[in-house]
């Protein structure tokens, strides 16, 4: 039995916050804004994960008014909601995502994202799928306001 799941995320450029996607820590003048920590690509996976059960969206199960939430690691969230995934009697058999951004390069960042990311979801390599483009300067992506993320992951059954 299989079911799959796609989330998409995405979160305004910000003078005065860190920049962190995938859970690493990201060398930019700019970070995103949000009440969590912002994690674009890691709320991106944890939606396409919930979706996949038809679960509540991130935003139910993690209410941006909950100041429980303010500051967020979104690594603890999305262990939080692998366990649930785990719970229901599913694993991941693979995870294809993207990340949206004009600047700055995502590619020197992407091993160690996979190294965090399989590590919380127990998968190897080969399951997860990082892959990073640009807007060609359109939208507001484009023009460096914002960062998007997109994610598709395969649940099987346990
Ligand atoms: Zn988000």
């Amino acid at each position: 039995m299989y079911r799959i799941g796609n989330g998409y995320d995405i979160h305004q450029l910000t003078e005065g916050r860190d920049l962190i996607i995938g859970g690493v820590k990201i060398t930019h003048e700019k970070g995103l804004l949000g009440h969590s920590d912002a994690d674009v690509l890691i709320h991106a996976i944890i939606d396409s994960l919930l979706g996949a059960l038809a679960l509540d969206d991130i935003g139910t199960l993690f209410p941006d008014t909950d100041p429980k939430y303010k500051g967020a690691d979104s690594t603890v969230l999305l262990k939080h909601v692998y366990s649930l995934i785990k719970s229901n009697g599913y694993e991941i058999a693979n995870l294809d995502s993207n990340i949206i951004a004009q600047k700055p390069k995502m590619m020197p960042y992407i091993p160690k994202m996979k190294e965090i990311l399989c590590k919380i979801l127990g998968i190897n390599f080969d399951q997860l799928s990082i892959k990073a483009k640009t807007k060609e300067k359109m939208d507001a992506v484009g023009q460096g306001l914002a960062i998007e993320a997109n994610s598709v992951v395969l649940l099987k059954k346990i």
